[in-house]
């Protein structure tokens, strides 16, 4: 049985975040990064396909666009595995609080919009633990459109789907692709219960949801992992990030 379907054994909490690009899922988690720090808990980050066992080959593959679908998705199950091992695990175990920007739900939406079967990518992930809270950011693709192409000199070659030959314009392609991963991620959303985040909405509102569930979250924890006693500067710190999200 699939590890996905159980909650983890680990006294750490695992929090991670899913969205097309441009969702603001980055956004919303280094201001909650920056929140539980200055609260005192003790925090590590990781994020999708940056193990450092893959990179070169990735950026091969992808340069000279040498990826078939399944490929692809090896390559980042691959990724993954070595940061599950070394990166998410480990600081579970010591009872960290592990941030994930996108997690496993990433690649069954991706991988199955180029072509993968839903099921072999399930089956290739199902060493994966559960995450205790998976933050899914929905928005429109026009908001996510709009975010990508303001201040950006133009869309990566994957991100706009150009590997699937949907367009030679990177924008419509940019829409065709990430609005089929939006049908995925609706469809992830019931099976493995992600919780939605309206991504539309202003900064400080998510940011304020986010921590909402996250303090929910943390309520069994925080009795057993008091925050560390943080000295004045610190606190002053925390303050500011809270007023400027929230203000
Ligand atoms: P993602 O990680 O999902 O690709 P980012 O967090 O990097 O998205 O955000 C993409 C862009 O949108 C950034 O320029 C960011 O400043 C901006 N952005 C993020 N959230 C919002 C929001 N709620 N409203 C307006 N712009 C936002």
């Amino acid at each position: 049985m699939s590890r996905l379907t159980q909650p983890h054994p680990y006294p750490g909490k695992l929090f991670v975040v899913e969205g097309i690009d441009g969702s603001g899922k980055s956004t919303q988690l280094d201001l909650l990064h920056r929140w539980l720090v200055a609260e005192g808990y003790n925090v590590f980050f990781t994020e999708w396909n940056s193990s450092p066992l893959v990179k070169q080959t990735n950026k091969k593959g992808k340069k000279k666009n040498l990826l078939t679908p399944t490929t692809f998705s090896i390559l980042h199950a691959t990724d993954f595995a070595d940061r599950l091992a070394n990166m998410i695990v480990p600081p579970l175990q010591a009872g960290m609080i592990v941030l994930a920007d996108r997690y496993v739900y990433t690649a069954f939406a991706r991988d199955v919009v180029r072509g993968v079967h839903p099921n072999w990518v399930r089956n290739l992930y199902s060493f994966a633990v559960r995450p205790d809270i998976a933050f899914y950011f929905k928005v429109p693709i026009d908001v996510s459109i709009k975010r990508v192409t303001i201040g950006r000199a133009g869309l990566k070659f994957y991100e706009a789907g150009m590997d699937l030959g949907l367009s030679d314009d990177p924008v419509t392609s940019f829409r065709l692709f990430q609005s089929q991963v939006i049908e995925e991620y609706e469809r992830l959303t019931e099976e493995f219960g992600l919780t939605v985040i309206d991504g539309s909405g202003p900064i400080n509102e998510q940011q304020e949801r986010l921590r909402d569930v996250v303090c929910n979250a943390l309520t069994d924890y925080a009795s057993h992992h008091p925050p560390m006693t943080i000295p004045e500067l610190h606190r002053d710190a925390a303050a500011e990030i809270t007023s400027s999200v929230t203000s």
